[in-house]
């Protein structure tokens, strides 16, 4: 079975932080709770990130890598694996020219998502897309996952349509596992 969930970074696992120093990323203690239950049941976390700080000149993209090591090292002592890390660099309006396009990964949009899950070689129909915006929960539902928003006061403008409703809200990383066992259950079941 396809056990893979689709996050977001900041707000969803991480505080938000001065995005120039990776040493400053902290799990969101609810996080870290829903990630070990979702890692003791075999799960993979990959996580899909809007980094459009670079496409604005307030990081490089070099930095990417000690990102990436950064939540590897936050999600070792789990045990839990960090199975992928994408981000989009790009941003309409930024300032460093080669970055400054309308591109397909930038959340809304499901190329993050959809470029992951083909690397992978995941069905999204068979995974999650977890996030703290209707951003997330759009990309998600444009890629074909099932989708949750963590409502933690991130969102906040609310602005609806078809491919923006999620399949579920929460409050937490901790609190959306059970929805995410429930639903591997009821297919077991489904399916046996
Ligand atoms: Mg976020
Ligand atoms: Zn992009």
């Amino acid at each position: 079975m396809n056990r893979t969930v689709f996050m977001d970074a900041d707000g969803t696992l991480v505080e938000s932080a001065p995005a120039h120093d990776p040493t400053q990323l902290r799990l969101i203690p609810a996080a870290r709770r829903g990630l070990m239950r979702l890692v003791r049941e075999g799960f993979s976390i990959v996580i899909v990130a809007n980094q459009s700080g670079i496409a604005h000149g307030k990081f490089p993209e070099s930095m990417m890598p000690s990102v990436q090591s950064r939540l590897s090292d936050l999600f070792a002592p789990m045990g839990a694996h960090l199975a992928g890390f994408y981000y989009c660099p790009h941003h309409p309006e930024g300032s460093v020219r080669q970055f400054a396009i309308h591109c397909e990964c930038r959340k809304p949009a499901a190329g993050l998502i959809l470029r992951a899950a083909e690397e992978l070689s995941v069905e999204p129909a068979e995974t999650w897309m977890v996030g703290d915006t209707l951003d997330d929960v759009e990309a998600g539902n444009r890629a074909g996952c099932r989708t949750i928003l963590l409502d933690n006061g991130n969102e906040t403008e609310w602005r609806m349509d078809g491919k923006r409703w999620p399949g579920a809200v929460v409050t937490d990383l901790d609190r959306a596992v059970p929805l995410i066992l429930g639903t591997e259950v009821a297919e077991v079941r489904r399916t046996s």
